[in-house]
């Protein structure tokens, strides 16, 4: 078998697909995209594919490391999230070449159902609260919330109160009922992460992700000596070299890898595996489409230490179009008390509405990044 053509497909909200065809008529599907820089990565992939293409891909394994180590220059996330996709879209090919989910190929089942967890948007603590209330009703028990609006370097106690307020009122009509995690998106500078980490404390959240950001990684281990709380982080980390330095260095309770920006299925696996040995659970990040998803839980069927799984139904990022817009077998991503059953079908498991998706392809948006200022206008992390 042959790998014929590569065609991308940049679609609404912020997406990419991609779409490998080979000369058996197989093809395979995958998710290569930053959100903000589709078109970055859309040249990526197509810079890849002129040695991609006339080669097998069932040999997943030396593909990857060519557009790896072929290049002189590696890593990133335009390079890494290219990668990503395309190793996906092989792993599909492969699965639908033997008949099997991608899973059964990566040695078979861990687990029955996989935990996930729902954002839950909103400025103020009513709406946080009724977003809550609307996904109880149709089972979700498990939730993610934005920790804090944008946070100066130093900032004052109006901002912590602000910030502590919400959480207070979540437990407060919740109790024990309910369990959420608290993203920081990298918005905290350290010495205001010590701080809020302490104030949050009392309200016992799964979870604090990305305290501060990934390039201030030191500060991880840091934080979490001064608490009990889990922290999170590895969104915005692209590969095993990277997680290798934050598990040797400890304090993270949970790596974040995005199956759509470190490498795809083939590096996930891996750096699962390295989390593993250092005890450390595995939440893959996913506010992206529904092949990414499908590859976290590729990975999550097989980790021992995949705890909880990132998805994006509803989330406040799907503006034009929603999870499963573009899937034909939605039925199969249906959760079941707040759980995903593994997908059955071979290879990733998704089928797609390949003519939806060339006429969304059509009138795509180029999704940017909101730009956040300080009150003094200086640029503020969003
Ligand atoms: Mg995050």
């Amino acid at each position: 078998m042959k790998i014929t053509r590569l065609t991308t497909y940049r679609l609404p909200p912020r997406w990419m697909f991609l779409k490998i065809e080979t000369d058996e008529g197989v093809c395979g599907w995958g998710e290569p995209v930053i959100e903000g820089r589709a078109r970055s990565v859309e040249a990526a992939v197509q810079e890849l594919g002129d040695y991609l293409i006339g080669q097998d891909p069932a040999r997943i394994n030396d593909l990857w490391q060519v557009m790896y180590r072929g290049g002189f220059y590696r890593g990133g996330p335009i390079l890494m999230s290219a990668i990503a996709g395309i190793d996906q879209a092989l792993w599909d090919i492969k699965g639908k070449t033997l008949g099997v989910p991608v899973w059964q190929l990566l040695g078979g089942q861990v687990r029955d159902r996989m935990k996930a967890y729902s954002w839950v948007g909103g400025d103020r603590p009513a709406e946080v609260i009724a977003g809550i209330e609307t996904l109880r009703a149709i089972g979700i028990d498990t939730f993610k919330l934005n920790g804090c609006a944008e946070m100066s370097l130093i900032d004052n106690s109006r901002a912590v109160d602000e910030a502590v307020n919400t959480v207070a009122q979540i437990r407060e009509v919740f109790g024990n009922q309910i369990e959420f995690g608290l993203d920081f998106h990298g918005r905290v500078s350290a010495p205001m992460a010590k701080i809020l980490i302490k104030e949050l404390e009392p309200y016992r959240p799964l979870f604090i992700e990305e305290p501060v950001l990934a390039e201030q990684a030191e500060y991880y281990s840091r934080l979490a000596a001064q608490t009990h709380l889990p922290i999170a982080a590895g969104e915005r980390m692209y590969s095993r070299f990277e997680f290798k330095r934050v598990l040797a260095a400890g304090g993270l309770a949970i790596v974040q890898p995005d199956l759509s920006h470190a490498g795809g299925i083939t590096e996930c696996v891996k750096i699962a595996a390295m989390a593993e040995a250092y005890d450390v659970g595995l939440a893959p990040h996913c506010p992206l489409g529904p092949l990414a998803l499908a590859a976290c839980l590729q990975v999550d069927f097989v980790s021992h230490n995949a705890v909880f799984q990132e998805q994006s139904m509803g989330i406040h990022y799907n503006q034009g179009a929603e999870l499963l817009d573009y899937v034909v077998n939605k039925a199969d991503f249906a959760m079941h008390t707040g759980s995903f059953a593994p997908l059955m079908k071979p290879g990733l498991g998704v089928e797609i509405d390949e003519a939806l998706v060339i006429e969304r392809s059509r009138d795509a948006p180029d999704w940017r990044n909101p730009l956040w200022r300080h009150a003094d206008g200086a640029v503020a992390e969003w």
